[in-house]
């Protein structure tokens, strides 16, 4: 793409959405979406941290009970279920989260469904967060489902929470329709958005730890430490994570919209 048509297109979303550049400096909300518990940990922890630090409301929910994340042949899914939730819940303590919705798909087995699709927009409208983190689900290779439509089913969530005829019983619980200013997506090959998490990283780390299922020999943790180093050498800080944030206005009919 060449660089005076990146300009264009810069200028083109700015009337719609002008703070398109400065998403995590204006959002006061955030609600992180994890397929399995540890997954906002492992592509957004620092970033969460250092909102709640700041004084933002972080809010998080996890699709599926994570149980099968074992490789114990003799494990039974609830008691991997029931591990995983209460590490989940002492992780996101050390992070600063504040609630947690778990919506309890198994493990391995999420579609894109309208039941998990009218959660997702019930939660937006309780929590009304600014921005939206999930995993990309266009990352190449990414060969877990529950990863692509976790990403997918938020997109839409995003896209549907805003408008009154979409999950319309939540109104007649006396929640209002809410249409979050950004989704941003973790895991992602095409970063638009660099975040210095160098202060933060301890926490990141300590939350990572909570997950001891996960987590038993520290091989992965130091990956995780050493791709976070490698992404800070891009803006010139020791740890950062990268996402792609874009406009929620954009996430439709936007042809251009892969580029910014
Ligand atoms: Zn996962």
């Amino acid at each position: 793409m060449k660089q005076e048509w990146l300009e264009i297109y810069s200028s083109l979303v700015k009337q719609i959405e002008p703070d398109y550049k400065r998403p995590l400096e204006v959002s006061r909300k955030v609600l992180c979406v994890s397929p399995h518990p540890d997954d906002c940990e492992i592509g957004a922890g620092g970033t969460i941290a250092r909102a709640t630090k700041s004084g933002v409301k972080v809010d998080l929910v996890v699709v599926t009970d994570g149980s099968k994340g074992t490789f114990n042949p003799h494990a039974r899914e609830e008691e991997v279920a029931s591990t995983r939730r209460r590490e989940q819940e002492e992780s996101a303590k050390v992070l600063g989260v504040e609630n947690i919705y778990f919506l309890g798909v198994r493990d391995g087995e999420l579609t894109f469904n309208y039941d998990v699709l009218n959660k997702l927009i019930t939660i937006i409208r309780i929590t009304r967060p600014d921005l939206v983190l999930t995993p990309d689900p266009y990352l190449p290779y990414e060969a877990h489902p529950d990863h692509y439509y976790t990403g997918r089913l938020v997109s839409a969530a995003v896209l549907f929470s805003g408008m009154p005829l979409f999950n319309k019983q939540d109104l007649e619980k006396g929640l209002t329709p809410h249409s979050p200013r950004f989704i941003g997506y973790y895991y992602t090959s095409r970063p638009n958005t660099i975040v210095d998490v160098s202060n933060y990283v301890e926490y990141k780390i300590s939350a990572l730890r909570k997950h001891r299922s996960q987590f038993e020999n520290e091989d992965f943790l130091l990956f995780i430490l050493k791709y976070m180093e490698l992404s800070g050498s891009k803006i010139g800080v020791k740890y950062a994570e990268e996402f792609k944030i874009l406009p929620v206005k954009l996430l439709h009919i936007t042809p251009f919209i892969e580029y910014l």
